[in-house]
């Protein structure tokens, strides 16, 4: 059993990614080909932004809008402690300042009160200028964005939306991506809508931020290549990821997303009763980029991940550590106890084997591993 199966995948839409990678490698335009453009306008199309600029990586997506907003030294940008390291590292790479905030317990998601009280805090610090908060769709699922946009309302914060895992998602109708101020995705093959590489798109619907996110991942360019009007980077996404993407995309639309809905449903109607299975807010939808049981403490969790790879089941822990007990951040020196929800899940969550191509008996076979694990 495969915990992500691109391989499948792969066979399904084979025909047509075939021809797709053929047509990119034999029109010459590697860089900037008429494919990468094809691409922006239908995701900016389908999340309901006016812009798509896409990029090398979800990691530069994030530091591209950091950077169209002059983020830097002496910054605070909130972001969730529970999530991978990327949507905090960008921070500190532009010299800000992280502040870890905790989660909410069933959602995964940032938890909009904590977020109050670490602004609060920062503000009576004196030391750092509230700034930013990155939030994250955790799993697929959409973070809280009524509450959160009247948060950073209320503070004058600006929302950079981190749907690397979240693409495909929504609340009431209103798609992922679309809900930052800037938001971004990751195509890292792993994530709901991947490519055959890395890749990464920002989306926006301010014109001159858009502008400035063209310029950035080509070197600060200008009216053309080679007038330099500000210090960028170099982060396009290859004309072959494009071409890939296109394909995969269709896909993604037309019924991927329906059918990972389809076997997360499998598994909470399964598991009900058995163990905490992930929870999905009235009017929201999730793209399932992970599907994370929780369990009672790290000894269960760990038990029950050993016993399911005995029968041949992958299952992963997202994620081990909280971000503020990562040793890249014990200068900032948080202590145990810091974000107490935090702590608790990297203990005690486990995400299960699922995609788009998965079936019925697949599923079967990791429930009932669980259920003969749990009444022994
Ligand atoms: C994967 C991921 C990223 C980084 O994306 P890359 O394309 O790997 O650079 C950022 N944030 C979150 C939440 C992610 O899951």
């Amino acid at each position: 059993m495969q915990f992500r199966d691109l391989k499948k995948q792969y066979q399904v839409l084979k025909a047509d990614m075939d021809q797709a990678m053929l047509d990119a490698v034999a029109s010459g335009a590697f860089i900037m080909g008429k494919q990468v453009k094809e691409l922006e306008a239908s995701l900016a199309e389908y999340v309901g932004v006016k812009h798509c600029v896409s990029c090398a990586n979800g990691t530069d997506a994030l530091t591209l809008a950091l950077k169209v907003w002059d983020v830097k030294a002496g910054d605070a940008v909130f972001v969730p402690d529970f999530t991978f390291f990327a949507s905090a590292e960008v921070i500190s790479l532009e010299g800000a300042t992280p502040v870890f905030v905790d989660v909410d317990a069933d959602t995964f998601n940032i938890d909009v009160k904590s977020l109050e009280r670490a602004i609060e805090k920062v503000k009576a610090e004196g030391k750092l200028t509230p700034k930013v908060v990155i939030t994250v769709d955790l799993f697929g699922l959409p973070a809280d964005y009524d509450a959160i946009r009247k948060t950073a309302d209320k503070y004058e914060l600006l929302i950079l939306e981190d749907g690397a895992q979240g693409f495909g998602g929504e609340i009431n109708g209103k798609r992922a991506c679309s809900f930052g101020d800037i938001s971004t995705t990751s195509f890292f093959p792993a994530k709901p809508l991947g490519c055959y590489g890395d890749g990464g798109a920002v989306f926006t619907d301010n014109d001159e931020w858009a502008v400035v996110l063209d310029s950035l991942r080509v070197h600060g360019k200008g009216s053309f290549k080679y007038d330099n009007v500000r210090i960028g980077v170099n982060s396009r996404l290859d004309t072959l990821q494009a071409a890939i993407l296109n394909v995969k995309f269709d896909a993604f639309k037309n019924y991927e997303v329906e059918d990972i809905n389809k076997a997360a449903d499998l598994y909470t109607e399964k598991l009900k009763g058995v163990v905490k299975t992930p929870i999905v807010p009235e009017g929201y939808y999730s793209s399932w980029a992970q599907y994370t049981i929780t369990l009672e403490n790290r000894e269960q969790r760990d038990g029950l991940q050993a016993f399911l790879k005995e029968q041949g089941i992958p299952s992963m822990v997202y994620y081990p550590k909280p971000l503020h007990e990562q040793t890249a951040y014990f200068s900032l020196g948080y202590g145990k106890g810091t974000n107490p929800v935090t702590e608790k899940l990297c203990e005690t969550v486990l995400s299960l084997p699922l995609h788009p191509y998965i079936t019925e008996e697949e599923v079967q076979k990791v429930c009932s591993g669980i259920e003969i694990f749990l009444k022994k």
